[in-house]
């Protein structure tokens, strides 16, 4: 019995006719065409040299093909390596001589200079895939058997390399199993109670764990159906809620269609269940969408490394601005940082997880590797949180950007909650940045209205009395909006660069 994803993919397939992926411009892919495309891709993948194990890098936008390539990758035995698409021609040339693929994919516009770049790296071939069946790819999958012989798999072999997203310093790739993927998802089929007759509205990208796994291989366990958004658009999402049963979003999705007027409880009274994920959702969010909408959004926390890890309940409280609980079979804890000492209830310190869902290691960073996980076989996460007298997981923030001032330890989470619940304030990012007397100083980055009249003073001055004197921002600086990538997450390195001198 082999434990290739795929295999366990095949055997759910209950209706070759049932519909898979429906695209925005109308393309429809039945899980018997994705059995025929993707057999004809891996034949194609194959005719390119590529053999089990090796690599195979994708820089492509948005398709159902994409999917597709992705699972050829699975049936060769191959090790599939998305990239971002809004990553450079510089940066692919970090991650293709990081990930020496045997085959790299482009976007057809994208060709030309990729092709060029991967030559340099020794890649030994480019190839090209559109989002309209169109690329070089396709030319040579086309005429292809429509069956093959997926390759077996053990579980701890590789099934794919994702890139984590670059938030905290350069990305590491994380080199995931067969098994962590399957777990994971047939861990959340249930949790969620995925079943075949869910439509899942996707507009995330598929580069990301998010997109891919969470969502893509989810909908494969459950033999369910996506429709395929290119990007996030709230005016498609808006026609296509009341086709969909649920919704898989980072928190920038619920936060625009929250300003939507035309959102309310008909409008979603088709769903039965919206997800967010990838950053943390604020608690208002998920208040104002419960009143609008009648719906609790399910918040659930997971890293590139580990897939999913915690999720709030289907049945029972899914409590705003908390992670819910470690999801069955994994293990989470929280520690001193320093110790490496389990915490009691209710302290902040460094969340660690254990399970099937947790990565095998970094790519070529043996280093690395071992020190992000304890002895005991627990990955260190990077996250700092604490568990509730009720066994919510609440995150707190990133280890990183924990801000140590004049000795004191500042969770910038404690002082955004306070800065955002003051009135006019939409959101805010609080860092630390170069301080001559504290060594960090407690910065505030708050966002407003355009023409609000809320000035620094006015929010040191509410902040009085309601926080410790250290934990007092030292600046406040009034800012239109905060830096974030692709998957909604705040920046706050290129923050600390930004404002690196303004205690000097
Ligand atoms: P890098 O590791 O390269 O700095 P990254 O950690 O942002 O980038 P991802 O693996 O995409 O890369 O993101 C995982 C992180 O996202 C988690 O470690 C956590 O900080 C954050 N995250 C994910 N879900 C949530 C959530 N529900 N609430 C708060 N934070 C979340
Ligand atoms: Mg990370």
């Amino acid at each position: 019995m082999s434990d290739n994803l795929f295999a366990l993919v095949r055997e759910r397939i209950a209706d070759p006719a049932k519909l898979f992926i429906e695209t925005s411009d109308g393309r429809r892919f039945t899980y018997g065409d994705m059995l025929a495309l993707s057999a004809q891709l891996a034949h194609a993948l194959k005719g390119r040299g590529v053999q089990v194990g090796d690599r195979v890098a994708v820089q492509v936008e948005k398709s159902a093909e994409a999917i597709m390539l992705y699972l050829a990758c699975l049936r060769v035995g191959a090790i599939y390596l998305p990239l971002n698409t809004a990553y450079t021609l510089a940066e692919l040339e970090y991650f293709i001589g990081d990930a020496e693929p045997r085959v790299v994919v482009a976007s057809p516009k994208n060709g030309p200079a990729i092709g060029e770049l991967a030559g340099r790296l020794g890649v030994a071939a480019t190839e090209t895939l559109g989002t309209a069946g169109d690329g070089s790819l396709m030319d040579l999958a086309r005429g292809q058997p429509t069956d093959f012989d997926d390759v077996p798999r053990a579980k701890d072999d590789l099934a794919a390399i994702l890139y984590t997203s670059g938030t905290t310093g350069r990305s590491k790739g994380a080199m995931l199993t067969h098994w962590n993927l399957t777990s994971n998802a047939l861990t959340l089929v249930d949790y969620w109670r995925f079943t075949a007759d869910d439509v899942l509205l996707h507009a995330l990208p598929i580069f990301h764990t998010h997109g891919l796994f969470v969502a893509t291989n989810t909908i494969l366990m459950a033999n369910a159906s996506m429709l395929f958004l290119p990007k996030l658009d709230a005016d498609e999402i808006m026609r296509l809620l009341p086709r969909a049963t649920c919704m898989m979003g980072v928190p920038t999705f619920y936060v625009r269609l929250l300003q939507e007027p035309r959102l309310n409880r008909e409008a979603t009274a088709h769903i039965r269940l919206f997800v967010s994920g990838s950053a943390p959702l604020l608690a208002d969010t998920h208040r104002a969408w419960s009143e609008r909408t009648g719906h609790a959004i399910l918040e659930r926390y997971g890293m590139t490394e580990t897939n999913m890890s915690t999720s709030n309940p289907y049945d029972g409280d899914r409590v705003p601005g908390t992670v819910g609980f470690p999801l069955p079979g994994v293990e989470l804890r929280v520690v001193n940082p320093e110790t490496g000492e389990k915490l009691p209830d209710g302290d902040v310190g460094m969340i660690e997880v254990k399970g099937p869902n947790v990565f095998k290691g970094y790519w070529r960073m043996p280093e690395k590797t071992a020190a992000e996980f304890r002895p005991d076989g627990f990955f260190i996460t990077g996250d700092l949180g604490k568990v509730d007298e009720r066994g919510y997981v609440h995150i707190v923030g990133r280890g990183k950007d924990l801000v140590i001032t004049g000795g004191y330890n500042v969770y910038p989470k404690e002082v955004e909650t306070e800065i955002d619940s003051i009135p006019g304030v939409v959101e805010s990012a609080v860092i630390g940045v170069p301080h001559p007397d504290f060594g960090e100083g407690v910065t505030a980055v708050v966002v407003v209205p355009k023409g609000s009249a809320l000035t620094e003073k006015d929010v040191l001055g509410r902040l009085e009395g309601r926080l410790a004197k250290f934990k007092q921002p030292k600046r406040v600086i009034m800012a239109d909006d905060l830096p974030r990538n692709t998957m909604g997450k705040v920046q706050k390195n290129i923050l600390r660069d930004q404002y690196k001198d303004l205690y000097k």
